[in-house]
């Protein structure tokens, strides 16, 4: 599987597959899957979908690693008006964001004063801002941009990935703040310097993760679609008698869609995390690499419509 996930990564970065996949995702439908549509309509359309059935949105404006100031106040700027729309509109549901469509990597304290005002706007409007973790090489300053938002303001939360050897070390350091965690187990490509390189060893770290955060007064979001951990997670809550306002599972768009209605079924809290933009390609191509199985219906829909 690794090698075939390996592929998958090696091919997003192939225009000759990457450029037909752009072009006809939407109208063929295949990217609908995993993604909402290309305007904030189709993202807040599914959003209330989602409502009627008893989920949570968390809603992402695609686009990553942007290279100009203007750009990273743009994006700015459409997370206000999101959060805006999202009270208006009586939806229940936050924002995820990433910290590269901010500058990040190109001026940090832009991204910090932008993260600032979108989590200012987020408290005004009652609602809380989660920020997304990229690949390996923004991870100690999205801890550290966290870790400033965080002492203001406490309507922000942070993903955590568990194939990095260091997360267990970055928790103990945000543990003072007592923030909400969402565990996830990472979905970029890395070197086995930095992440764990077998699926057994980044299912332990989860695992014990999820312990650890539920141990030491975190709020936490289990954000898996595995249901060993789903099943371990509610494991944990009922033995150690978790508050419900203080924890939840989270999904992605598309990925085991009864699961997600039938946790919520069982009473639990479910978040799902809706993407929209046109920016959606890298985002897609990481949902392929998840799982290469997926690549059959991009092939075939490809064949067949292209
Ligand atoms: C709400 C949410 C937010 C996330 N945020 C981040 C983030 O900020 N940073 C980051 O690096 N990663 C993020 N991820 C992605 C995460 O890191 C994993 O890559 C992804 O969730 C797959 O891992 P898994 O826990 O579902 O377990 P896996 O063991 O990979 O999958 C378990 C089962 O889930 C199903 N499944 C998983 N993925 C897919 C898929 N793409 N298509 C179809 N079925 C699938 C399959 O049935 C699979 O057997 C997020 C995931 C979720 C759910």
């Amino acid at each position: 599987m690794p090698l075939l996930r390996d592929f998958v990564f090696w091919l997003s970065k192939k225009k000759t597959f990457t450029r037909p996949i752009a072009r006809t995702g939407m109208r063929l439908g295949f990217a609908r899957r995993f993604v909402a549509g290309e305007t904030l309509e189709d993202g807040l359309r599914v959003a209330r979908e989602l409502n009627a059935r008893g989920l949570q949105a968390n809603m992402n404006k695609l686009g990553e690693f942007v290279t100009a100031r203007s750009e990273a106040e743009d994006t700015c700027q459409n997370y206000r008006r999101i959060l805006r729309e999202l009270a208006e509109k009586n939806i229940t549901g936050g924002i995820s964001i990433k910290p590269t469509q901010l500058g990040l990597t190109f001026a940090p304290d832009l991204c910090r004063e932008l993260t600032l005002r979108i989590v200012e706007e987020a408290a005004a409007l009652n609602n809380f801002v989660e920020i997304d973790m990229e690949d390996s090489s923004t991870t100690e300053a999205t801890v550290s941009l966290f870790e400033a938002v965080r002492r203001q303001h406490s309507n922000v939360g942070l993903a955590i990935q568990a194939y990095l050897y260091r997360s267990r070390t970055d928790l103990e350091r945000l543990q003072p703040l007592q923030p909400k965690i969402r565990l996830v187990k990472g979905a970029y490509r890395e070197p086995r310097s930095v992440a764990f390189p077998k699926k057994k060893q980044v299912d332990e770290n989860y695992r014990a993760l999820l312990h650890f955060l539920f141990s030491n007064g975190f709020r936490v979001a289990v954000a898996t679609h595995d249901e060993k951990m789903l099943e371990e997670a509610k494991r944990i809550v009922r033995e150690r008698q978790v508050a419900p306002d203080r924890w939840e599972f989270q999904m992605i768009l598309g990925v085991r869609r009864d699961r997600q209605e039938a946790l919520v079924q069982e009473g639990y809290k479910m978040r799902v995390y809706i993407p929209f933009g046109g920016e959606w390609l890298p985002y897609f191509m990481r949902r392929l690499a998840e799982r290469p199985a997926n690549l059959a219906f991009v092939v075939k829909s490809l064949l067949l419509g292209g």
